[in-house]
């Protein structure tokens, strides 16, 4: 029996490409009956897909999307960041916001009923199989600093269902004059969808509630983490002594070396 259901995640360079790599070890790990779809563009050399392949993942060669000049300039990262400054945390060299963009071409995958869209700066902690019988458009709240964040939503993680016709109705949305998605998908997805559906917010735990809110952390909970901001694999890692036991973890699930019983991990409080 074929799968008509899909993980997708999305991957433009090489630094990803391990993102990826763990994402899809802890994937596998949960024993799900899902497909692993890798979205990938011409900005990752053949090698560095080469661990995705290993791991049964099916790998599909995308393109930008067809978007206006001027609205490709506005969303280059200088331009981006100088209209739309980040002031909480930082993004790493590698990372270019117009190719965030790329993830709506999962709307395209219409071979698939049901997809499950998540970062390729995550890991899955647990089985979460059952999201694909969860209605478009289900996403968790932008959970990191505060209670204010569960207003906006996180577009790390999400369900939805491809279909030709919303693809082609997002790009007629997306690109508008002079308008500018501060951040990018996730400001366009939530605008396009404003009655997002909410899931747990364990479903897209952001790595900063670790040292943020503390007494949110709970690892019995958590089915995704998102490694937001910095990356666990980044060599010059600003808040890495803070990170220390995530980005471990990380690594654990990248290498799949001693990769530790989840529920018995000690909570932020315990382990201060
Ligand atoms: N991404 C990519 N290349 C880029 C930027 C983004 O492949 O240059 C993909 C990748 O899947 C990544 C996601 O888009 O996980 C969103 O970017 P990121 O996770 O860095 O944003 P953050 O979660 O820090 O807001
Ligand atoms: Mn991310």
């Amino acid at each position: 029996m074929t799968t008509r259901h899909a993980y997708v995640t999305l991957v433009t360079n090489a630094d990803y490409a391990m993102g990826a790599t763990a994402l899809a070890r802890s994937l596998r790990l949960t024993n799900t009956a899902a497909e692993i779809v890798v979205l990938h563009t011409g900005g990752v050399e053949p090698a560095a897909l080469q661990p995705l392949e290993q791991l049964n993942c099916r790998l599909i060669p995308v393109e930008h999307l067809p978007l206006s000049e001027a609205f490709n300039q506005r969303h280059a990262r200088a331009n981006l960041h100088t209209a739309a400054p980040f002031t909480k945390g930082r993004k790493p060299a590698f990372h270019s916001p117009l190719d965030n963009f790329c993830k709506l071409r999962l709307w395209e995958l219409t071979e698939y009923d049901s997809c499950v869209f998540i970062d390729a700066d995550a890991i899955v902690l647990r089985n979460i199989d059952r999201l694909f019988a969860y209605p478009e458009f289900s996403a968790a709240p932008n959970v990191y600093e505060s209670l204010a964040d569960f207003h906006r939503m996180n577009s790390g993680v999400f369900v939805a269902r491809p279909s030709a016709d919303t693809f082609k109705e997002m790009l007629t949305r997306l690109d508008q004059p002079e308008i500018l998605w501060k951040r990018t998908d996730q400001t366009f997805l939530q605008a396009f969808f404003p009655n997002w559906h909410g899931l747990p917010v364990y479903f897209n735990m952001l790595q900063y509630v670790w040292f943020t809110m503390p007494e949110l952390w709970d690892w019995q909970s958590i089915s995704v983490l998102h490694y937001q901001y910095e990356k666990p694999w980044e060599s010059d890692h600003p808040k890495a002594d803070r990170l220390r036991p995530l980005i471990d973890l990380w690594q654990a699930f990248y290498t799949g070396d001693d990769v530790p019983d989840i529920a018995a991990m000690a909570n932020p409080k315990e382990a201060a």
